[in-house]
């Protein structure tokens, strides 16, 4: 492996002192860290001009024995040492989700002014959980869930915070959906007492195409897997509304309690999008808390041509965003909002020592009330230097772009018989297998398992894998615009190569066993 050309001719192997003082981040080392930045940034610069392919294709037995050579207990006291081992460690085998032909899960490549703003936010390491830990950040942070809550079209009684991802802005999502319930069912306070004698009886309802961490928060909440009711989606993979209306009348008749319903607006696979205002009206006749799962379908939020698909969103009790899905921002980016802003009182801790004014309005805001982390990054700073550099409307057009990629995918897979489709693409996924009618359902399922493996070893292209009732599929997921329908087309060729290498192993397989 290369090592690192050196950008410092002087400098360029800075030996580190051994007091510790000399590795504090303060002004007296700053030419340290600036040279230290130098180095880390020609070893990105190396990383994206060197990474052709979207992964090395490394096997993960090979990369273990090497990390499992070092030893932590022994530092190198060398920066340009220890960063030339993570060139090698990670940097040479990292799957590149910038890769025009990286089309596998929901990553999308992010926008530089993020970038520079994660490099501002760990410098100054502010906590965001108490004014007097972060000043300013609150501010901005507040400001940019203000803004996310008037792109829905949610009222001044609404707010929001950030969070580590989708799967934790869905839990916070079904923790107050559940409180809620307990205390207008019947007084019971859970944050309080714990779950009362009627817990094991909620029930919460999504599509059968929802995401697991639905599932996952209800077993967090102590509501249990069978808490949740997968209703069937029709064939636009849309939750069907005559289903909804039959599991909620089974519920009820079993004696069980319905408390939530999620829809989702772009489920992870499909791209789906829930008929929000249809559900809303469901909600309201049942006193059902509505959370809308926009985890992937929030990039709609920037793109004014498209926004209407979202219709009803406004409607919602509370909703998950997911900037570094949609919004081109590294991880960790991503928000929870509430309608009614008093709902977070179901998880607010009056912890005296954070809070001690807090019943005070003329008190400085403390972020932690809405949160369930109490250190946390600031985050929102991301978002912030991307709307104020590059402006909402280019992510808008990026979005539009990659929907509109999708559409024209879908229209040059479906010319090949080779290709069968189960959907037509609403955002900007699209699933589909290889087929080949000589072949069994088993065999079948077989195959398109093992394309989406080889590939990945391969590391030309990464793509993804699905399984909807039973049968397995592949998966594009298209979410950076430098990726072209030329791009598509020669991941289509891969596969039905893969296809076809498979398909000759399988037959001398069963011949071998004649
Ligand atoms: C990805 C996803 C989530 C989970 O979000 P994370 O940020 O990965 O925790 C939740 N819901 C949907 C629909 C998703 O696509």
């Amino acid at each position: 492996m290369n090592q690192l050309a050196p950008v410092l001719n002087a400098h360029s192997s800075i030996n580190v002192d051994e007091q510790p003082h000399a590795f504090i981040f303060n002004e007296n080392n700053l030419l340290k860290y600036e040279m230290a930045s130098m180095q880390t940034m020609s070893l990105i610069h190396q990383a994206l001009r060197s990474a052709k392919q979207v992964h090395s294709g490394v096997c993960h037995k090979e990369l273990s024995k090497q990390i499992a050579r070092v030893e932590l207990n022994q530092p190198l006291n060398n920066v340009e040492q220890a960063l030339n081992e993570v060139k090698s460690l990670y940097l040479d085998h990292a799957v590149y989700f910038h890769h025009p032909k990286y089309v596998a899960h929901l990553n999308c490549p992010v926008a530089y002014p993020a970038v520079i703003a994660e490099q501002l936010l760990t410098a100054i390491n502010s906590s965001l959980d108490t004014w007097d830990q972060s000043a300013g950040g609150t501010l901005i942070e507040q400001k940019i869930i203000d803004w996310s809550i008037e792109r829905i079209g949610l009222s001044a009684t609404a707010d929001g915070i950030f969070t580590s991802g989708g799967s934790q802005s869905n839990l916070m999502a079904l923790l107050l959906a559940r409180d809620h319930a307990a205390e207008r069912l019947s007084g019971h306070l859970i944050r309080d007492f714990g779950l009362g004698p009627d817990a094991h009886r909620y029930r919460i309802f999504c599509s059968e195409v929802s995401h697991f961490s639905i599932q996952k928060s209800a077993a967090l909440l102590g509501l249990g897997y069978n808490a949740v009711v997968p209703v069937a989606v029709d064939k636009e993979f849309k939750m069907d509304l005559a289903a909804l209306d039959a599991a909620i009348d089974e519920c009820k008749a079993q004696g069980n309690i319905p408390i939530a319903l999620v829809a989702t607006a772009g489920t992870t696979d499909f791209g789906s999008i829930d008929p929000i205002d249809k559900l809303k009206t469901r909600c309201k006749a049942d006193n059902l808390w509505l959370h809308v799962d926009a985890a992937y379908g929030c990039g709609l939020l920037a793109a004014d041509d498209h926004r209407h698909l979202l219709n009803g969103i406004e409607l919602a009790d509370s909703v998950t965003l997911d900037y570094h899905k949609s919004f081109l921002q590294p991880v960790s980016s991503s928000a929870f909002i509430v309608a009614d802003k008093k709902q977070f009182k179901h998880l607010t801790h009056h912890a005296d020592y954070l809070n001690p004014f807090n019943d005070n309005p003329q008190a400085a805001p403390n972020l932690v009330d809405k949160s369930i982390q109490t250190t946390r990054r600031f985050d929102a700073l991301k978002l912030w230097l991307t709307l104020r550099i590059m402006g909402h409307e280019q992510i808008g057009k990026v979005f539009s772009s990659v929907m509109a990629l999708a559409r024209s995918s879908y229209v040059a897979l479906k010319q090949d018989p080779e290709f069968e489709l189960i959907h037509q693409p609403e955002l900007s996924t699209l699933v589909f297998r290889f087929n080949d009618k000589n072949l069994s359902d088993e065999q079948l399922n077989l195959l398109n398992y093992q394309i989406k493996d080889e590939l990945f070893k391969q590391g030309e292209c990464a793509i993804a894998r699905t399984k909807f009732r039973g049968i397995n599929y592949l998966k594009f997921t298209l979410l950076n615009p430098n990726t072209q329908i030329e791009d598509i087309k020669s991941i289509a060729a891969d596969i039905k190569a893969c296809a076809y290498s498979i398909k000759a192993r399988l037959k001398v397989e069963e011949t071998s066993h004649e």
